[in-house]
């Protein structure tokens, strides 16, 4: 068995993603300020150890539908599905971004504001930019809070879903570790919802095509977009660019810690640097890809 948890304990620019479905009640789909603030507080440990830390969240589609009363985005035309659902997201990512900032706050540290499509990976000079605001803000001691810009991304720019966004945003700052918080503990061999056999992966060691097939596309939460298979999409973004990838369950928010000290928790994937790995050119074809 290798010591590549021990390990974790060195790393030093950390990204950490939360899903919806992490974020809420279940039952009432409002705001679970306890976790946010448990959240932000592990976070705010983690930063004060001098650690790089950013921050790739969800849920503001979901805040905004709560804040205006909307249930379910029910639409004859596409199109105008899709406005309701980009007016959500704005309205939410506001509030969301305003209990990240008051929360942070209270911790003394300084949150930062990235929204992303596609194109910022896509386009040179967007990506460039990008990369010298993450660096600067890093620089500067402060957490990015960093989601996908879902009031202008549509299907042909949209990156989809937050576990792919997370690694991709891996990649570009160069972190060596990214932490996937989920619904679930980690890899299974099969979905264990439905399966009984399924048996727990606690480490990758190499991402064959068996496993990237291995994925199912259900988090049985009904909540977010991110299921096995865009974590398997996100650990191929992670580990090619350099960076040890671990899912946990965001049950108990305390993981985090527990992670960074070396324990044996969620499923480890290792990172694997492949030189050749090409992020603009792996995220332009990416719905080619999954
Ligand atoms: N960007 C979406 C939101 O903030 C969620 C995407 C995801 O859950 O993967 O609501």
């Amino acid at each position: 068995m290798s010591n590549v948890r021990e390990l974790i304990r060195d790393k030093k620019r950390i990204v950490v993603k939360i899903g919806s479905s992490s974020l809420q009640h279940k039952e009432t789909g409002d705001m679970d300020y306890i976790r946010l603030e448990k959240l932000v507080r592990e976070l705010s440990d983690i930063r004060n150890q001098g650690k790089d830390v950013i921050l790739v969240t969800s849920g503001a589609i979901a805040a905004g539908k709560k804040a205006v009363g909307i249930t379910e985005i029910k639409s004859e035309v596409q199109s105008q599905a899709m406005a309701v659902k980009q007016a959500c997201s704005a309205i939410g990512q506001a509030r969301l971004m305003m209990t990240y900032s008051k929360l942070f706050a209270e911790y003394n540290q300084i949150a930062a504001q990235i929204l992303m499509t596609k194109n910022t990976i896509v386009d040179n000079l967007n990506r460039y930019n990008a990369h010298n605001t993450f660096t600067e803000l890093l620089n500067m001691g402060v957490i990015p809070v960093v989601n996908e810009n879902d009031t202008v991304a549509t299907y042909e720019i949209e990156i989809g879903d937050n576990d792919t966004l997370s690694a991709i945003v891996a990649a570009l700052v160069d972190a060596d570790l990214l932490i996937l918080l989920s619904d679930i503990d980690g890899l299974y061999t099969d979905d264990p919802h439905k399966n009984p056999d399924a048996r727990f992966i606690d480490e990758v060691e190499e991402l064959t095509p068996e496993l990237m097939n291995m994925g199912k596309a259900s988090t049985g939460s009904g909540v977010g977009t991110g299921g096995m298979s865009t974590k398997l999409i996100a650990a191929k973004i992670a580990t090619s660019a350099g960076a040890d990838m671990v899912i946990a369950n965001s049950e108990d928010i305390g993981v985090l810690h527990r992670i960074l000290d070396g324990k044996k928790i969620g499923t480890i994937f290792r990172a694997n640097k492949n030189e050749d790995f090409d992020l603009p050119n792996f995220v332009e074809n990416l719905h080619k890809n999954s």
